[in-house]
């Protein structure tokens, strides 16, 4: 099927053409065409599914008709990061080239005069981050009581952020009845109440299940002790198809950790994390995008979302404390089609993080040596017989973050030469099997505090490789 059937006008599908899209993905299909007849949807999607074009195409069709009044955006998107939001405004200069629409970006870190000048012009689009849009709101610059189209993105990711109570201000701020668009890769109880108070009969559109690792990325996992984290991974850049990489790890203090120890290597590197200044976060974004940086150390917040086609690797230095990131990250390579390789960088205490993401995506990745380098005893295959890793839920009723990890003392199962050769292995009877299940870490065990580098310490830095 091609986008002529889908209803858009001939000047969004002439900027779709020379986009270079054949096709419209399966979340555009369904997407577009409700749109456009003026329906409320409910995309559970995740990035890298085409979902951006499958709103902004019908939105600029939708707003090509119609003129916007000083301070009264006809619509607003509402993105969680910086990022997201800069990179759906590149969208809708992209599909909407042929059309003459005033759009806006409203993001912290740059300045408050430009972005009210721009709203004093009158804005067709805007998009922003949910506090730089409360923050003009409450100065008296910008009414919302004009918007006919509130698209909320990347909602999960809000709830992760905190932004849950502002997006839910925001919706009752806009108080004419708009049409709303509503994607989010997974549907915690927060989130289905928000879309249950704000949505009106919406399209349901699921164009993967949550949570579905991309089928096009090769998963593999390596596990080293912890002293032997940067090794590897230095063995791992060192591999000819590396060509550029995302490397993530779970805090800020380790980003900047791994790019010091990659630029004293004398590699092509920057880092990407939250407590970076806006300026700096764009430019080292663009910078990688256009491939004048060949690996980018980044957090999960900074990085979530991000669209970079041509990442060739994605390592996850540290496996993530919540199963759902590891969906997100290994989702920054083999987007939109293309093949690409994420590796794990795990230790023997991950074990149980291990399991639970095996467990949420339904397979395992490949166990795989690091060139050149004896490997510790592996994490276990099976997943926990507990669900989540974590039972207890905050505020917001996700599953709470884990501090400390278990013990394992588990070994891998046996892998047959048809599952090694797919690279994952089907999770079958995992469950049953009766192998001893990782203990938990010792609660009171009293924690020795460092003096001077603050209460954490990346384990490659410490002299006990993080034993203790
Ligand atoms: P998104 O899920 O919106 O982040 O989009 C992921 C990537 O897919 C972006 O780089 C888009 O440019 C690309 N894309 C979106 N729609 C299409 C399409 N119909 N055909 C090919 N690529 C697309």
């Amino acid at each position: 099927m091609s986008f002529e059937f889908l209803g858009l006008s001939e000047e969004v599908i002439s900027a779709v053409t020379d986009a270079g899209y054949v096709e419209p993905t399966p979340i555009q299909r369904q997407a577009i065409p409700s749109i456009l007849m003026g329906r409320d949807v409910l995309g559970i999607a995740q990035t890298g599914t085409g979902k951006t074009a499958g709103f902004t195409l019908p939105m600029i069709d939708i707003l090509a008709v119609g003129k916007s009044k000083a301070r009264m955006p006809r619509s607003l998107i509402l993105e969680p990061t910086r990022e997201l939001a800069a990179q759906v405004a590149e969208s809708f200069e992209k599909y909407g080239k042929n059309n003459k629409l005033n759009m806006a970006l409203l993001i912290g870190g740059v300045s408050f005069s430009d972005q009210v000048r721009k709203l004093d012009r009158g804005v067709d689009v805007l998009i922003a981050t949910p506090g730089r849009l409360l923050d003009h709101f409450e100065r008296g610059k910008l009414m919302l009581n004009g918007v006919q189209i509130l698209v909320v993105d990347e909602a999960d990711r809000m709830l992760d952020m905190g932004f849950i109570p502002d997006v839910e201000r925001i919706c009752k701020l806009v108080t004419q009845k708009p049409q709303t668009l509503f994607f989010s890769a997974t549907m915690p109880p927060p989130i289905k109440a928000l879309t249950d108070r704000f949505l009106d009969d919406p399209k349901l559109i699921q164009v993967a299940p949550p949570a579905t690792a991309a089928e096009t990325v090769r998963q593999k996992i390596v596990t080293v002790g912890p002293r032997d984290k940067l090794k590897a991974l230095r063995a791992f850049l060192n591999l000819p198809e590396v060509t550029n990489s995302l490397i993530f790890c779970n805090r800020k203090v380790d980003v900047s950790a791994v790019y010091r120890e990659l630029k004293r290597d004398g590699r092509n590197v920057a880092q990407l994390h939250g407590d970076m200044v806006q300026s700096d976060r764009t430019e080292v974004l663009k910078k990688f995008k256009d491939s004048e940086i060949k690996i980018l150390v980044a957090s999960d917040v900074a990085a979530r979302g991000l669209d970079i086609l041509a990442v060739s690797h994605v390592f996850n230095f540290d496996v993530p404390f919540n199963p759902e990131d590891y969906v997100h990250r290994i989702g920054r390579t083999g987007r939109a089609g293309r093949e690409g390789t994420s590796i794990t960088i795990a230790t023997p205490k991950d074990s149980k993080s291990v399991a639970a993401i095996w467990d949420l995506i339904g397979l395992k990745a490949e166990s795989i040596p690091v060139p050149g380098l004896r490997s510790a005893r592996p994490a276990p295959a099976q997943p926990p017989q507990a669900k989540a890793p974590v039972a207890k839920e905050d505020r917001s009723g996700r599953p709470r973050r884990r501090r400390g990890r278990g013990r394992s003392d588990g070994q891998p199962a046996p892998r047959s030469q048809a599952q090694s050769e797919k690279n994952i292995a089907p999770r079958t009877d995992q469950k049953r099997d009766q192998r001893p299940q990782p203990q938990r870490a010792n609660p009171e065990r009293p924690q020795s505090k460092k003096v001077g580098l603050g209460d954490h310490v990346p384990a490659f830095l410490r002299s006990d490789g993080g034993k203790n």
